[in-house]
């Protein structure tokens, strides 16, 4: 098991609006969370900056990409150094919709994560297989690949908390079991013994992603090497995402 504090990372995605925003923030701020938690929400970009004006410092935010390289001409992009300016502390990288949905490779991911890391941000590094990849068998091979692109590219794995979210998984509202999940979880700390550094695998959070809800997160938690969770839909509601906070054990 992981010697990291419990984590929960709630992903906005490209959902809300601003009177939503201010609810949600609302409710976070109204929350009673468990001490021994980091939690950190990814609001879409464009309220950002409201949200770090009115959410609670008991909570840090993230963006939900970053642009691989230093600002400039990229239309449409958003750089490390501007999310730092603002006062963002994380950004998601390699999310399954980013690699499925717009075409990110493992490189770029790589590229983008080093880039973050080096310019202060900490990174929650996404990996997960697809449903036709776990059939075959190949769920820690597609998962391992993914982690050496990050492995090949970043500085060190001190500020980068590892998401597991299978993409079968992902706002599907099929969860993966809790022993589906601490199967890959322990295969992916081994990895890191193996291929890092004894360190990196004790010390690097692993958490789960992948329809936690209000329901199951508390059963998930359990497992040995999961260390928190990564939630999409439920952490759009304010009492849900608690619950999920709260369900360390
Ligand atoms: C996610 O996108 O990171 C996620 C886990 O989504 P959901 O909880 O909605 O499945």
């Amino acid at each position: 098991a992981g010697t990291g504090k419990f984590f929960v990372g709630g992903n906005w995605k490209a959902n809300g609006n601003k009177e939503s925003v201010s609810k949600l923030v609302k409710e976070l701020n109204d929350a009673k969370l468990e001490e021994d938690v980091d939690v950190v929400v990814a609001p879409p970009y464009i309220y950002l900056d409201s949200v770090l004006n009115t959410l609670t410092k008991r909570i840090e935010v993230s963006a939900q990409n970053s642009w691989v390289g230093k600002g400039g001409a990229f239309t449409g992009e958003i750089s490390a150094e501007q999310l730092k300016d603002l006062g963002v502390q994380w950004v998601i990288l390699g999310h399954s919709e980013r690699r499925h949905v717009i075409g990110e490779t493992n490189e770029f991911i790589g590229k983008k994560s080093a880039y973050a890391l080096n310019n202060g941000l900490k990174v929650i590094a996404c990996i997960g297989e697809l449903l036709e990849e776990r059939e075959a068998g190949k769920t820690t091979q597609v998962c391992f690949e993914q982690l050496k692109a990050y492995a090949d590219a970043v500085p060190g794995w001190k500020d980068i908390v590892i998401a597991y979210e299978p993409v079968w998984a992902i706002g599907t509202g099929k969860v993966a079991s809790p022993q589906q999940a601490q199967e890959v979880h322990a295969e992916i700390r081994k990895w890191l013994a193996d291929n890092v550094s004894a360190e990196a695998s004790s010390q690097t959070r692993i958490i789960y992603g992948g329809s936690v809800n209000a329901a199951n997160s508390a059963e998930l938690a359990t497992q040995e090497d999961i260390d928190g969770f990564l939630v999409g839909g439920a952490s759009l509601k304010g009492p849900d995402f608690a619950t999920i906070v709260n369900s360390v054990t």
